[in-house]
């Protein structure tokens, strides 16, 4: 991680990122008869935001330039790996928005024929089953500086090592036993081509073949062979791997590949105060540290999902971060603002008070027992004589039509704490002793005449009147500035509404030795708010507007319509600007 990009990308019509530049070209030579990616997840873990920016790579070039990509499962190491996994990395590669070619691959349904080629490059004396331990074979690699020593097994006849093989793959070594290597180079200078292990013996069950097999095909050598077998033709994966295109090259060369694939390598998605590693997410879920790993704070897809972050926002996050070779580390902030954007025309309004101060209005059977003589044409209500209250119906947005609903307006209502100050401070728009009168959204100006405090001084009732010519009017005679969100006591629904701040108090999680230090304290408050009848009967995973109080949605594992739970989306606004 070096620098902090600032300068996000700007979207642009054409996408000009290196890697669309090259198959552009390789579109344009006719090279290819259609372009052909993939996305390679290996089933250990749920996937996270490093991953959406691979996916939408991967999928959207296939996209744009009528190709296809497909999803494969590296799936060589069962030890790690679930059908749990499987099952949800599906759903969230769906979940933004994209579709594979045909069934999901997996590389263990290509065992058979990596074994065949294992065979293949033996006889080919371009494999050797190795004997030593394996602290041995670490020791004998060298080092950066000094050559490797070769194996005392590296020449054995080719016979030998055919019985070998077999013996591994027959179950008659324990773990750790034998291992087969390709032969290259002791002395190269990348420790990736110093006869890199391809096979090893796990004594496993695996989740796709069963017992079938004791001896698995290590990442490095499936992972090029199964890209040839699908026909890829633009192997894109992160930088850390630019240093095993050598041997990616290797393996397909040596099984006789006539149009390889091609591995290009770009830079891997950093955010500040944001952990992408399986492992450590793993680790946050083990220690409960976190609800799961769908919990709202996580950058999974699936927490993400949870939070409410849409796929347009995530979408349009990795298309404005766009695709170097250039480690950075991207602002938060960036996200975010994708997210509001993408909220912003799709999601209703509505009013909830998320830290309550109730409100006597002394006048409101007087006030609104008169509102129809009042002619506010501009607003629809009726009145309800046996509940003594207004009901108002208003459009769900402002400008996108999403059909309306009634809000109740009674005598008793609750406002926001921090809309009433006794000392407020300077440029305070809202209300004070000094400045008693605003505007009640979509309903009355209300005029605050006492504020009643408890025995520590807390402001705990305000007592209130509101003018009854100022239903969808200008009150007369005075500039009333302020507008302010409320919701009825009596109609209102209590709702548990889940505010959040980052998982991290440290900008770089992933560099700290004790994750629990880097920990924010305050990364989750439940608050006891009361929200307006409309926002609870929405079914769970709804996304709203909370006038004045930024997006929410309704949890989708918690929510129902008698016990409401919310979790903040993002913040109405922030100052950042995306350059
Ligand atoms: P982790 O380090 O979290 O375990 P991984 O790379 O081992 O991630 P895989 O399931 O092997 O996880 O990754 C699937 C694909 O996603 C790979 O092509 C990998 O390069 C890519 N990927 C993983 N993390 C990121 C990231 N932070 N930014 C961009 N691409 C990523
Ligand atoms: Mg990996």
């Amino acid at each position: 991680m070096s620098e902090h990009s600032s300068n996000p990308v700007q979207k642009d019509e054409q996408k000009n990122d290196f890697i669309r530049n090259i198959i552009r070209d390789d579109v344009n030579a006719q090279k290819y008869q259609q372009i052909v990616t993939r996305f390679p997840p290996e089933p250990n873990g749920y996937l996270h935001l490093g991953h959406v920016k691979s996916i939408c790579l991967n999928f959207g070039v296939a996209k744009e330039f009528d190709g296809i990509c497909n999803l494969r499962f590296d799936d060589t190491n069962p030890t790690a790996e679930k059908q749990d996994f499987i099952d949800n990395i599906e759903n969230d590669v769906k979940w933004l928005g994209f579709e594979w070619a045909g069934q999901a691959h997996h590389a263990s349904g290509y065992f058979d024929q990596l074994y065949a080629w294992a065979v293949q490059l033996i006889k080919q004396g371009d494999a050797y089953v190795d004997l030593q331990s394996p602290e041995q074979i670490k020791e004998n690699r060298g080092s950066f500086n000094e050559a490797g020593t070769a194996s005392p097994h590296r020449d054995a006849s080719i016979e030998e090592n055919l019985q070998l093989f077999d013996d591994m793959k027959e179950g008659k070594f324990a773990e750790g036993k034998a291992v087969l290597r390709a032969k290259i180079d002791m002395a190269s200078p990348n420790m990736n081509m110093r006869d890199p292990v391809i096979y090893r013996i796990m004594h496993q069950a695996h989740h796709q073949t069963g017992d079938k097999w004791c001896i698995y095909p290590m990442y490095d050598f499936a992972h090029p062979l199964s890209d040839a077998l699908e026909g890829i033709t633009h192997s894109l994966c992160t930088l850390e791997f630019e240093d095993h295109r050598p041997f990616y090259d290797w393996a397909i060369e040596k099984v006789g590949f006539e149009q390889p694939p091609h591995q290009y390598e770009f830079s891997r998605l950093n955010v500040d105060h944001t952990l992408t590693s399986k492992r450590k997410l793993k680790q946050l879920v083990d220690e409960n540290i976190v609800s799961g790993w769908d919990d709202p704070r996580m950058p999974t897809i699936a927490g993400m999902r949870r939070r409410g972050y849409t796929p347009e926002g995530l979408r349009d996050f990795c298309e404005r971060v766009g695709v170097t070779k250039v480690d950075s580390v991207v602002d938060f902030r960036l996200l975010e603002f994708s997210i509001r954007q993408s909220l912003e025309t799709t999601t209703a309004r509505g009013m909830a008070v998320l830290k309550p101060l109730k409100v006597t209005i002394t006048n409101f059977s007087d006030a609104v027992s008169s509102w129809e003589s009042q002619k506010a044409d501009s607003v629809h209500a009726r009145f309800d004589d046996a509940s003594q209250t207004l009901w108002l119906t208003q459009p769900n947005h402002p400008n996108v039509d999403m059909g309306e609903r009634e809000i109740p307006f009674t005598k008793t209502i609750y406002i926001d704490q921090g809309d009433y100050e006794i000392e407020p401070p300077a440029g305070y728009k809202r209300l004070s002793p000094e400045k008693n009168e605003i505007r009640l959204r979509n309903t009355y100006v209300l005029a605050v005449t006492e504020h009643i405090l408890d025995d520590n001084g807390n402001v705990v009732e305000l007592k209130a009147t509101i003018d009854p010519a100022t239903l969808g009017n200008n009150p007369e005679g005075r500039k009333v500035k302020g507008v302010i969100h409320w919701v009825s006591a009596s109609q209102g629904v209590p709702a548990t509404v889940r505010m959040y701040e980052q998982l991290f108090s440290v900008e770089d999680p992933s560099n700290v030795v004790d994750v629990h230090q880097a920990l924010n304290p305050n990364s989750l408050t439940e608050l006891n708010a009361v929200v307006e009848p409309s926002l609870v009967n929405a079914d769970a995973g709804t996304r709203f507007q909370f006038e004045r109080e930024g997006y929410f949605i309704s949890d989708s594992e918690d929510h129902s319509s008698d016990k409401p739970v919310f979790n903040q989306i993002v913040s109405l606004r922030d100052s950042y600007k995306p350059a």
